[in-house]
């Protein structure tokens, strides 16, 4: 399929907000998505520097923009200066994605509903499971309530700073039936605490320069439970390449990125999004240096 695509006067602009934003795959993704629908869309990427993003946000009026991706650092920020925001995005306190609904801006937030589709597609229901997560940034926020609407049992979040866990367990407590509870990062090398674990998360970005990942016993996990890095480079993270050693199954973050993508293209669209053209241009444009 071609990707040349000529510009016009119906053209109409989505766009992806961050700072930096070279390394960003998502215009490929989407840009393949736009033409195998036939639509007159373009996605591109635009650097907002932190102090810009109220007036980066009130251009995407002032240019009618369909609506955009937000990644870091503004996530968070971006909150404040919209009109209104879906439930998922109010509970996470953060934004991937705005849609410009005829100068109405909502904010919402593709990315749990995103891992939790991946989680799916890998025939992996967390209902009624022990998880472990490792992290307690923005990516765990969304994790988090996907995992605790979706009824999973118990999750543990191990951070290296201890407090930034203890406040996710405080803000989420009463979110569900879940049993949450914060740890350092030195319990993950205790055997009680993956003895029941189903699935084990890195939310952390350990890992992304190709560093070892943080101790842990791999081995003490049951043989069933599922290794999960949101990480989606290096091909094989130090965290997945030892769940292979342990002989456990893993996932690596591209499928999350995957469908939180599809996600934010059916809320631009309203159309189903082409998975099979999407996987092949992600696909294509992370073998690709950025
Ligand atoms: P944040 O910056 O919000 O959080 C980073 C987390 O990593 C914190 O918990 C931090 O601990 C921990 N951390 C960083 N360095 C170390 C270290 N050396 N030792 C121990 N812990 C460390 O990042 P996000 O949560 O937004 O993202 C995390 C990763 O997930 C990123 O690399 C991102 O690319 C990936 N991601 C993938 C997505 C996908 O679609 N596949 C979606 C979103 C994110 P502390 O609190 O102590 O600083």
């Amino acid at each position: 399929m071609s990707l040349s695509f000529t510009i016009t006067g119906q053209t109409r602009i989505v766009g992806i907000f961050g700072d930096p934003i070279t390394h960003t795959r998502s215009p490929a993704m989407q840009n393949a998505a736009f033409r195998a629908r036939g639509l007159p869309y373009i996605y591109v990427p635009l650097l907002v520097r932190s102090p810009d993003l109220r007036h980066a946000v009130q251009a995407i009026r002032a240019y009618n923009l369909v609506g955009v991706n937000v990644t870091v650092p503004h996530k968070e920020r971006i909150v404040r200066y919209l009109d209104a925001l879906s439930a998922e995005a109010d509970l996470c306190g953060a934004v991937n994605t705005v849609i410009n609904c005829e100068g109405t801006l909502l904010g919402d937030n593709t990315d749990g509903r995103g891992f939790l589709v991946s989680l799916q597609e890998r025939g992996f229901s967390p209902h009624r499971r022990e998880v472990v997560i490792v992290g307690a940034g923005g990516s765990t926020r969304a994790v988090l309530v996907s995992l605790i609407r979706a009824g999973t049992e118990r999750i543990t979040i191990a951070n290296r700073t201890l407090t930034k866990a203890q406040s996710l367990v405080r803000a989420y407590r009463t979110l569900g039936k879940t049993q949450l509870e914060a740890v350092s990062l030195d319990k993950l090398q205790d055997p009680l605490l993956l003895k029941n674990s189903a699935l084990v998360i890195n939310c952390t970005s350990v890992g992304l320069h190709g560093e070892p990942f943080l101790p842990l016993a791999f081995d003490a996990t049951p043989r069933n439970c599922l290794f999960y890095d949101l990480l989606y480079r290096p091909e094989l993270t130090s965290f997945l390449r030892q769940a292979r050693n342990a002989r456990r199954a893993g996932v690596d973050g591209r499928r999350m990125l995957l469908h939180q993508g599809a996600l934010a293209f059916s809320l631009w669209t309203r159309q189903p999004a082409p998975l099979e053209v999407m996987t092949r241009a992600l696909n294509r444009a992370l073998r690709t240096p950025s």
